[in-house]
Order: C-alpha cells, then structure tokens, then sequence
C-alpha cells in the first residue's frame, strides 16, 4: 500500500502553504497516486479513464516505460549540465526533432514551459522583423508569462494587472460559438448543425472573419505587424476549429504588413491531429516560428521553439541562456516520446480512434438536447454543451459541474473550457483504444440521461 499523506493534512497543507491562485478540480479533489498509459489510480486504488491527461502532459501515456526508462538512464549518468559545454543527448534530440519538421524550420531552442517557448517566439519576432505589433485571436492560450499573457485572450488568466503593450486579439474564427457560419466549415469529421449559404471551395464564414481580422491589423500601433501568433485548434478556448483557410488568409495578411507567423502547437503537435504530425499542415500553411510544450516530453518540463536559420541568426544578436533548457535528461525523455509515438502508432492511433470518437459523441449530439457541438481532429475533442441546440445559449456551469462530477464518480476524467468553461475537452494519452472510447461514450450518456432526469423531476 502507497505511504500517502493523509487526504485531510494534505488539504490543510494545500490550503495554507501553496498557491491560492491554482484552482483544484471536483468538489473533493482527486488524490492521485499512480499512473499507467491512459489510467490514473488514486490513493484507494480506485482507477480512473484518464481522457485529459494531454493536456497534463502524458501524450504516449502516463509512465510510458520506454520514457521511464530513458530518464531513468540519463538521470543516472549525467543528470544535468548547462549547455556552455557539449553533451550527446541534445544533439540526437535537436537533429531527430527538426527533421519532423518541414521547409526551413531547422533551428531549436529549447525552453522548461510552454509560457517560455511563447515569449521567447514572440521576442524574437519583434527583434527580427524591427516591428512591435502582436496579433493574435480571442480565447487563445499561449502562456502566463509577460509576453505569453498579453496574448492569452481569457480575462481569467489575467488577475487585473495590464499585460503586453501592443497586443491585439483579432475575433476567433469559432463557426459554432461565433456570430457566423458554418455547416461544412472545419476540417473534422463531424459538422456544426448550424447552417450557412457556403458551397464546396467558398465559407462565408471565414470570409467575414478575415474582414474582422482585416479590421484588428487597421487599429494596431502601426501598419507593420512583429507577429500572429495562433493555435492550429484552441485548446483552453474550448477545441475551436477555425473555418477552412482562415489561417493561411491570416498568414498572407500578417505577411504583407511584415509580420512572422507562429504556430503554438502546444497542443495539437506531435501527432494529435492524427492525419498531420503538426497541427499546422491540417491548415497547409508554413509557419516561421513553431512552439511547443506539454506533449513534448510526456510530463517532463520540457518545451520547445523552433525557427528557420534567418530569425535565429538575428536573435543570436544578444546571448541567450536558459540554465535548464535542453538540460541532458529532458532531451533524452524528448527522444523516447518521438520514437514512442513511431513505435507504437501513435499518430495513426489518433486519427482511427479520434475518428471512432467522434462519430459516436456526434451521436449523442443527435440524442441529447444539451449536446450542442461535437468537434475537433484526431484525439483533440470538443464537445459544446447548451441549454438550447437554437439559440446556442451556454448550460449553466452547475448544471454542466453536475455532468463532470458523475462522470468521474463512473470512472471518467474529462476537461473544461471555453472562455465560460462550458465546453468538455477531450485530449486523452494518444494511445487510447476504441474500447476505452465505448466506455468513455457509455459513462457521459448515462451521465447525459441522469441530467435529463434531473431535469425532468
Ligand atoms: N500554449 C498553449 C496552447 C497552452 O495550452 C499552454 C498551456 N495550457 C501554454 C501555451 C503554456 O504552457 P505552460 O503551461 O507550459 O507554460
């Protein structure tokens, strides 16, 4: 049996020696202990579907032993040495890593978080193009670190302090949420209900997003722009998948007022998106500054930015630093997650299941009332809960809490969010089967009909 803290001392401990700004989950938060690939265990042993663990981080799965093993080794040999000397492992790492990545996307950096990656991206945007702009879109997430926070768009996050001078956030381009569009709009396999006049090739939608994001370029501090940067899918915004081309219409207008483009692929990289290693190229547009975070080292705190040799050699202007990035233990851990998701499937994986997912939460969409939108690409699901399928107006966040709370008491982890937490994120360990999808599909519909009754009675 696992030597635990009491669960009553560690919520004292919890609540007067750390962080009062870090917001526990369930009204009695889970104690965990234990994980394996898509399983956590909690200090009774109970076990839990672990559908939110990409965003925890676990993308190959929680403790995935080739991982495991990979720090293990390292950890015992050279634990850490900065990079004012040389060491093997990040230099296997930087080559495995650049050559997933395509065009002139050749030089990494590597960071300890997702914020640092960001600020550094967005630093080196302002210092190579000499411009100060930096649009980005609404309910974005790209960190909470000064430069990253002026760009996360969810006032939340921000805690009332100004953040990031220059920074704007274009409207997000959200066909189900948003003012306009779109039946056959995204690329996933399962369409918004709402209906729009596009035809195959034309989205009325994105045509009037990009008159929205035409409109942000012409109130920013001047007509030349640093840098967009964007994510392929919103994650923390709620699984926002954009109408088709909107991003690569961006990307030209960013360019001809100067600007650098950013893909954050904190959380659609490495594989997620199933039919794309980046989330990117399910937008066939090539960014000039890539970032990422999370997944990259299934739980390790490592991070990335990766840039084309024309902006690094700009940024090698001043020194840069970084005491543990690209420390040998987190490029080692970084090469067992790349050979982990070739070795076992993983993108494959992704798309096969993600699809099967999809499809049967469109289902439920179909069934259940409050069901409004099912959505997303690979193993990145959202699912958009309502009062009303009509007016789109948003489930209460009780009556939505209610819904989270039997899932997990079934065994079930899912995600929030959305600017009003009223969507159900999805983003399990990427090596999730299509029976844990039956069971996952099972548990919310009879946490679906449970609330239905609530209702009714
Ligand atoms: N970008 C995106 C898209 C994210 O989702 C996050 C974290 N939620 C970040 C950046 C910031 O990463 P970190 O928490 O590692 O700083």
């Amino acid at each position: 049996k696992y030597e635990s803290l009491p669960y009553e001392r560690i919520v004292d401990i919890r609540q007067h020696h750390l962080s009062p700004a870090l917001k526990t989950c369930y009204k009695k938060p889970l104690l965990l202990h234990q994980g394996h690939m898509q399983w956590l265990y909690d200090a009774d042993g109970r076990r839990y579907l672990d559908l939110f663990a990409g965003i925890v981080t676990a993308s190959v799965g929680h403790c995935h032993p080739k991982v495991t093993e990979a720090a293990q080794k390292q950890i015992g040999r050279l634990g850490h040495t900065t990079n004012i000397y040389l060491h093997s492992p990040i230099h296997e790492y930087a080559e495995k890593l650049t050559s997933l990545l395509p065009g002139k996307l050749k030089v990494l950096y590597l960071t300890n978080s997702g914020s640092e990656a960001n600020d550094m991206a967005l630093y080196m945007s302002r210092l190579y193009t000499g411009n100060f702009d930096i649009v980005g879109l609404r309910t974005g997430y790209h960190g909470a670190s000064p430069y990253a926070l002026g760009m996360t768009a969810h006032t939340d996050y921000k805690g009332g302090v100004a953040n990031g001078f220059g920074c704007h956030s274009a409207m997000c381009p959200d066909v189900f949420g948003g003012i306009w569009g779109g039946s056959h709009c995204r690329d996933s396999p399962v369409q918004t209900i709402r209906k729009c006049s596009c035809s195959p090739g034309w989205c009325e939608a994105k045509d009037k997003y990009i008159a929205q994001f035409k409109e942000t370029l012409s109130t920013c501090t001047s007509k030349k722009i640093a840098a967009f940067i964007a994510e392929p899918i919103q994650g923390v915004g709620g699984v926002v998948q954009y109408p088709k081309g909107f991003l690569k219409e961006a990307y030209e207008l960013i360019r001809e007022r100067g600007g650098v483009c950013i893909s954050d692929e904190v959380q659609t990289g490495f594989g997620r998106t199933g039919s794309h290693y980046w989330g990117f190229q399910t937008h066939d547009i090539m960014p000039d500054i890539v970032t990422m975070a999370k997944g990259i080292g299934n739980g390790f705190p490592m991070a990335a930015v990766v840039t084309t040799a024309e902006i690094a050699n700009v940024f090698a202007q001043s020194l840069h630093f970084n005491t543990f990035g690209g420390n040998p233990v987190a490029c080692s851990v970084g090469s067992a997650v790349l050979d982990a998701i070739e070795e076992d499937g993983l993108q494959k994986n992704c798309e096969v299941v993600g699809t099967y997912m999809l499809k049967k939460l469109e289902k439920l969409r179909d069934r259940f009332e409050i069901v409004g939108d099912v959505r997303g690409k690979g193993l990145m699901v959202g699912v958009e809960m309502v009062k009303d399928k009509k007016t789109r107006e948003r489930l209460p966040t009780d009556q939505m809490n209610l819904i989270w709370e039997d899932c997990k008491d079934m065994g079930l982890l899912l995600g929030k969010g959305g600017l009003y937490n009223q969507v159900f994120r999805i983003k399990p360990p990427m090596c999730i089967t299509k029976d844990d999808v039956d069971f996952a599909v099972e548990v919310l519909q009879v946490a679906l009909t449970k609330h239905v009754d609530r209702t009714l009675t």
